[in-house]
């Protein structure tokens, strides 16, 4: 099937390393459903920037931490395209405060744990399900899941534990998945950012220019959305075959082991 009758969802969609993406897919022929907390109104440029590639797409306010909101999200898709054949699992926040794992908070780890991981995941069942009643129509389509992980999945930062743990739990995610939905020819892949510029690191923007000026990177400079964008376009259109469970890494060389 052409990629022009195709439907990707991209959650956290509405800016950042999401508006990255689903420019990427948008420019590539899909049809976009991003979606977000935010309203309507709050998503609308992010909406009109996507639609200029893509015109039939549509935001959907959605918490991917509230099982009510992605059953929503999924039905509202099913009215408008009647079908969805790329997830990407992106949406996720930062801890409010970055705070020392002997101190944190319950909460914290609560709410990071329900909105990186638990949503994801539980999404990602939903969707599995339909791609496979979907595949029962046309068994050759091409079909991703891609989850938006961190370096934090494998680099342990001890003042931001919770987030850490809920990037770990979506790499092996990616994996279980990836095992599970093989045998119906869906590919299951992680795409694993490094320090990339978007409203989650504009409060440690001074901190990261120094230890980039320092040398932490091999590519010397911050990672934009639209290098994660890129990555996930190759996943999403099947052009890494062969490859299901892969973890692209896109952090300038940041986890690079050197001596
Ligand atoms: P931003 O904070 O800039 O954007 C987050 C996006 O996710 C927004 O569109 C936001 O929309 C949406 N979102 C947040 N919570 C929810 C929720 N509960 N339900 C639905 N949508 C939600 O973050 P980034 O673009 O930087 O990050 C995107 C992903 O990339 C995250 O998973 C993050 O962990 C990961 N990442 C980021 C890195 C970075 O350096 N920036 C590095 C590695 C990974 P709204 O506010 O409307 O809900």
């Amino acid at each position: 099937m052409a990629i022009e009758n195709k439907v990707a969802l991209v959650t956290g969609g509405s800016r950042g390393i999401g508006l990255g993406i689903a420019l990427a897919l948008a420019e590539a022929g899909f049809t976009l459903a991003i979606c977000g907390r935010r309203s309507r109104e709050k998503a609308q440029s992010a909406l009109d920037a996507v639609r200029l590639h893509s015109e039939r797409s549509i935001y959907v306010q959605a918490n991917v931490a509230d099982g009510a909101d992605r059953a929503d999200l999924l039905l509202t898709i099913e009215e408008q395209f009647g079908r969805l054949d790329v997830l990407v699992n992106n949406a996720g926040i930062a801890p409010r405060l970055r705070a020392d794992i002997l101190e944190a908070r319950e909460e914290s780890f609560d709410e990071l744990i329900a909105t990186n991981l638990k949503g994801p995941y539980f999404l990602t069942q939903a969707v599995a399900a339909w791609m496979i009643r979907q595949r029962g129509d046309d068994a050759r389509t091409q079909q991703a899941i891609v989850n938006i992980s961190s370096i934090s999945a494998t680099v342990a930062s001890v003042n931001r534990g919770d987030y850490c743990i809920s990037k770990a739990g979506i790499a092996m995610a990616t994996r279980l998945w990836a095992a599970r939905l093989a045998e119906y020819g869906i590919g299951v892949y992680e795409v694993r950012p490094g320090i990339i510029e978007s409203d989650m690191t504009a409060g440690v923007r001074a901190k990261y220019d120094a230890l980039i000026e320092g040398g932490l990177l091999l590519e010397k400079r911050w990672g934009t959305p639209q290098d994660v964008g890129r990555a996930v376009r190759v996943l999403a259109t099947g052009e890494l075959s062969y490859a299901t469970g892969a973890v692209v890494v896109v952090d300038g060389g940041l986890t690079l082991e050197r001596l």
